[in-house]
């Protein structure tokens, strides 16, 4: 018996699963594949790494939650899909060897391409898993004086956290800020409205980084780290003492194969969310080519078409439910949080709020998240 394949337990695998395994039950075979039996809400890494939540507030076990759901959980890699022969190779410890798919879901998020930048393994932190977010918080606790700098890589389509790490720090050190003991540089490598897809937020978060003490470099690519200079295309260079950077992103060589990919390997789709030219095959999440930042919000909506288009097929009826790119964010910075929603394929959809009530909105969002989906 085939069925249905997942590849992915993030945010995209987990709500494709909820949705297809609510709407079929034990009618159709639902398996998932995932390296890490863990799930992790990524959103409150920044939160993790400044000591306002633990590691298990902000994951739960996959296989017990897909368990309660009739969907098999497999702990495992996917190293190569072969779309001929409706297969994926999967190598891991619960099982290695190939999987037979009808239809699937590719959500396998994307990959930190850390060797795009010379010496970022030896020099920088990220914050981008539960161990590295909780180095950095480590480093910024035992921080006394210098220079911090935290930004965004060319290739890296995650500003957000980039931006309340650096109001965080600027938050924790405010007076050394203001004593000039410490300093903090958020830099990013093109104008800020291009990190957030087009949406013209720069005003906003240009004066509250002013209002912060926090030094803004636009136009800034990382492309080389030495110990404490961040160098830049063009030769320009930042000195620093406490480096956080998001690396550049790549797709998955898994998915590169497809010949479906753009040239930073994430898979073209259609507003279906089906793989171009591939057919029963369709991604949601990080591993798709979308302009613009790459968010979970993003991926949810994507993971509901994905599995909807899916469940039509399963029907025999013709895929109907597409996909609107739409950023719906929050910048968590404290009393003057910033939501934002704004339609990067439609940018007459432009809503900015800002207050403190987005920044609870956000922190609950997380235990929200978990008791809708862990479901304990
Ligand atoms: C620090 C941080 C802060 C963020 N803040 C926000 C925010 O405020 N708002 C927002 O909307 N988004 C935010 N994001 C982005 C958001 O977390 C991602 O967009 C989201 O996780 C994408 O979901 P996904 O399912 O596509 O990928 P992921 O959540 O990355 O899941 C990918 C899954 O695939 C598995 N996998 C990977 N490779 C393989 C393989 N070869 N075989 C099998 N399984 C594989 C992984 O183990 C994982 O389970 C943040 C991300 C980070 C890191």
């Amino acid at each position: 018996m085939a069925g249905i394949l997942i590849l992915g337990g993030g945010f995209a695998g987990l709500i494709a699963a909820e949705k297809l395994s609510r709407a079929l039950g034990s009618e159709d075979h639902i398996t998932m594949v995932s390296r890490c039996r863990q799930f992790t809400f990524y959103p409150a890494l920044v939160r993790l790494a400044f000591g306002d939540c633990e590691p298990d507030d902000i994951t739960f076990d996959l296989f017990e939650k897909l368990h309660r759901m009739d969907v098999r959980f497999v702990e495992g890699e996917c190293l190569q899909i072969d779309p001929d022969n409706c297969r994926a190779r999967i190598t891991g410890n619960d099982f290695s060897g190939e999987i037979k798919y009808d239809h699937l879901i590719i959500a396998m998020g994307r990959r930190l391409a850390t060797e795009k930048i010379r010496g970022f393994f030896e020099h920088a932190h990220h914050l981008l898993g539960i161990k590295e977010a909780m180095e950095f918080g480590e480093e910024v606790r035992t921080f006394e004086r210098g220079d911090i700098v935290v930004g965004l890589s060319p290739e890296a389509f995650l500003p957000i956290p980039v931006c309340e790490t650096a109001f965080a720090l600027a938050r924790r050190f405010k007076d050394e800020i203001e004593r000039k003991e410490i300093s903090v540089t958020v830099t990013f490598p093109e104008h800020i409205r291009r990190a957030f897809g087009g949406a013209r937020l720069h005003l906003e978060l240009t004066r509250a980084f002013a209002k912060h003490g926090v030094r803004l470099l636009t136009k800034f690519a990382a492309r080389e780290i030495r110990a404490n200079e961040l160098i830049g295309f063009g030769n320009k260079v930042i000195r620093y003492d406490l480096l956080m950077l998001v690396p550049p992103f790549r797709g998955h060589p898994a998915v590169d194969k497809l010949e479906a990919t753009d040239d930073s390997g994430f898979l073209g789709v259609d507003k279906y969310m089906r793989v171009q030219g591939l057919k029963k095959v369709y991604a949601a999440g990080d591993v798709t080519s979308f302009h613009g930042p790459k968010l979970a919000s993003l991926a949810v909506r994507q993971a509901e078409v994905a599995a909807a288009n899916v469940l039509s097929e399963i029907r025999g009826e013709i895929p109907s439910m597409t996909y609107r790119h739409e950023i719906a964010a929050i910048i968590d910075q404290g009393a003057e949080s910033i939501y934002l929603n704004y339609g990067v394929w439609n940018n007459a959809l432009y809503r900015l709020h800002k207050g403190s009530l987005w920044s609870l909105v956000k922190r609950t969002h997380n235990k929200l998240w978990r008791v809708i989906h862990e479901g304990l």
